[in-house]
């Protein structure tokens, strides 16, 4: 089968061709690094991530970008209130950020380019739009005119024939009734303090959504193949990166938009606004599994609203926990007779798993094909039908299918109690003496893939994977 996604610009399913044979350029709006980002914002970066996973698994060479957003409204907010630069008040969430992403084991994109180091090429494609007349001046401001672009709203599909012209909105974020010239430019305020440049196109500082069209045209090309965020992005601001871009080049933008519904909380989108929300260390200090709440955001389809709830993060780790179960007895198995049922079911595993990810990125259905492997080869364990060979080739297989899923680093993953009791049980027989007990422990616990260590702070453990 060949690979689909659902297209926002066309409403539906289509099949994939790149623009340049074998390649893959791909764009996803990052964080505006003005806090920490919260559980609903790592869900549009995970599935982001299982996409660009998959890309690479079908063979792609994929060209990942994801911009940061360190200059706008929020960030020259926060920064006033603490009376610290801007600067050091951003990278303190762009830091934080780069350490969530690398707990929810969430694949480094390319290229991460940030706002304030791009500012020239901003004013570059301001001064484009000015010198076609697409945009124009108005108080120390610069303003698309979105009357000069016969197919704005193509994206999110609405009707702006009504559309009051000459009607402007300076904010980055507005509404659909809202819809008017937008700001490509914002000639400085007072209220922006030390926070402007001095340009071409005036004193100011640039509107959000010039800086994503600059940003992924620098480095993917003025055409390219696929971009990526959140439904609430979808309009203004993907219909407002299309009219820039495609008026500046005279070119398609982005062949394929892919857009990730909202995680839910009560029936309301998890927002910072809201106060609905949990950041990702909000969790991690509760003692939640960075990777059991990867596993619960990759569990339901990208373009289903997913209702948050801690029952579903515990069956989240109750799922991961019979993974690591599952991969941990591949590793105890000893029998020497091969048995050719095993290469049948991964043969039919990876078949399924992959046309489940063809099919508009199926990801729920992709971890139900692997819990039927799981279960199907479980019951050959029972019945020890399978041999230590057997066994490497299923794990050679659940490695083929992490490399997308993502779900086996387990560094941080805490023991499970019957390890705990365990350790527990072996350090009293050292206590008491009772060496041969404790060995025999260490062994079981070495063919679960725990290795004890005793150091006199007492006995540590790792993981061997
Ligand atoms: P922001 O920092 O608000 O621009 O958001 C970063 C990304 O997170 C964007 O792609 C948003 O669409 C996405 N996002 C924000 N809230 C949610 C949510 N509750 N569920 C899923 N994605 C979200
Ligand atoms: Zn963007």
């Amino acid at each position: 089968m060949t690979l689909r996604f659902f297209n926002t610009l066309t409403r539906r399913k289509e099949e994939f061709h790149t623009i340049h044979p074998g390649e893959v350029r791909m764009y996803t709006c990052g964080p505006t690094v003005y806090d920490f980002a919260h559980i609903g914002n790592f869900r549009a970066y995970i599935f982001g991530d299982v996409l660009h996973r998959y890309l690479e698994y079908k063979g792609y060479k994929v060209t990942y970008v994801m911009n940061i957003t360190d200059v706008d409204d929020k960030t020259i907010a926060g920064s006033q209130k603490e009376g610290i630069s801007l600067a050091d008040y951003t990278r303190r969430y762009k830091e934080a950020f780069f350490a969530d992403i690398k707990s929810l084991n969430i694949k480094p994109a390319d290229i991460y380019p940030e706002a304030t180091a791009h500012i020239k090429d901003m004013v570059a494609l301001v001064r484009t739009l000015l010198a076609k007349g697409c945009a124009y001046k108005n108080e120390g401001s610069t303003y698309f005119r979105i009357s000069s672009f016969s197919s704005y709203g193509k994206l999110s599909h609405m009707d702006i024939s009504g559309l009051k012209a000459g009607a402007r909105v300076s904010a980055d974020e507005y509404e659909k009734e809202q819809v008017a010239d937008f700001a490509l430019w914002k000639g400085w305020d007072k209220k922006d303090g030390e926070i402007f440049w001095e340009t071409e196109v005036g004193k100011g500082r640039p509107g959000w959504h010039i800086e994503c069209s600059t940003m992924s045209m620098k480095y993917l090309g003025k055409h390219f193949d696929i971009h990526t965020g959140g439904v609430d992005l979808i309009f203004p601001h993907h219909e407002n990166e299309i009219a820039q871009s495609e008026s500046a080049t005279g070119e398609k933008f982005v062949n394929f938009w892919l857009h990730n519904e909202h995680l839910m909380v009560e029936g309301r989108k998890m927002a910072k606004s809201f106060g609905n929300y949990y950041t990702l260390r909000d969790l991690l200090n509760k003692g939640y599994n960075p990777i059991a709440i990867r596993y619960l955001l990759m569990a339901t389809h990208y373009r289903q609203q997913l209702n948050f709830t801690f029952d579903g993060l515990k069956a989240a780790k109750n799922a991961l926990q019979r993974l690591y179960d599952f991969v941990d007895n591949l590793n105890l198995v000893k029998g020497e007779e091969d048995n050719p049922q095993v290469q049948e079911i991964i043969r039919k595993a990876k078949k399924d798993f992959e046309e489940a990810l063809d099919d508009d990125l199926n990801t729920p259905e992709a971890l139900g094909i692997v819990f039927t492997l799981i279960k199907d080869v479980n019951r050959l364990m029972d019945q020890k039908k399978i041999s230590k060979s057997n066994a490497g080739d299923v794990l050679k297989a659940m490695n083929g299918f992490d490399s997308v899923l993502g779900l086996f680093k387990r560094e941080e993953l805490a023991l499970d109690e019957k390890v705990k009791m365990m350790i527990e049980k072996r350090a009293k027989a050292r206590k008491e003496k009772d060496f041969k007990l404790a060995d025999q422990i260490r062994k079981e616990l070495e063919e679960k893939g725990i290795i004890l260590e005793d150091t006199p702070e007492g006995t540590k453990w790792k993981r061997k994977m």
